[in-house]
């Protein structure tokens, strides 16, 4: 009579490989940022994320796992620098420890947008760039805080409850 929940325990088994599904989030090529981005995935087909929404631009693509061009094998670029650096959470993951990060993220984030004047916040455009500490406004995100300058095409952006890795500097 006793049911396993094993998927509950497939995701709670403390790994760093997230269960892949729709709804969640996974690093993907955007055909139109022409970056590799942060996606939120909208259709999976088995294991595999087909659809993914942009982060940074919002637009629907198919998922890819590296940039057109680039093979597994022998390209001159590894992209594994790219890949499960942009949390850095402390491993031992229960529920409370998760929650008290969601609230400290909540408390950042809040702490950093405080009080602040609408006209402090810069609207965010792909060919804008951030410095840490600038006050954003996505038109899909609402407004966040720069955490992080990851590279010169890269910012990780803080918005309510949820940090993002963003592109910046694009030049169309
Ligand atoms: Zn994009």
């Amino acid at each position: 009579m006793k049911i396993l929940p094993t998927a509950d325990l497939l995701v709670s088994s403390g790994t760093h490989m997230k269960k892949l599904q729709a709804g969640g989030e996974v690093d993907s090529w955007c055909t139109k940022c022409r970056l590799f981005l942060n996606h939120r995935i909208i259709a999976m087909m088995g294991s595999k994320p087909v659809r993914v929404e942009c982060s940074t631009c919002g637009s629907h693509h198919n998922f890819r796992a590296r940039p057109p061009g680039v093979k597994e094998t022998g390209s001159v670029r590894a992209p594994s620098a790219t890949a499960s650096t942009a949390t850095r959470a402390p491993r031992q993951s229960t529920a409370t420890r998760a929650a008290a990060a969601e609230l400290a993220r909540e408390q950042a984030w809040e702490k950093a947008i405080a009080g602040r004047a609408i006209a402090d916040f810069r609207p965010y455009k792909l060919s804008a760039t951030f410095s840490e500490g600038d006050l954003v406004r996505h038109s899909r995100f609402g407004d966040g805080v720069v955490m992080r300058v990851i590279d010169s095409g890269k910012v990780e952006i803080l918005f309510k409850g949820e940090a993002r890795t963003l592109a910046q500097g694009v030049a169309d």
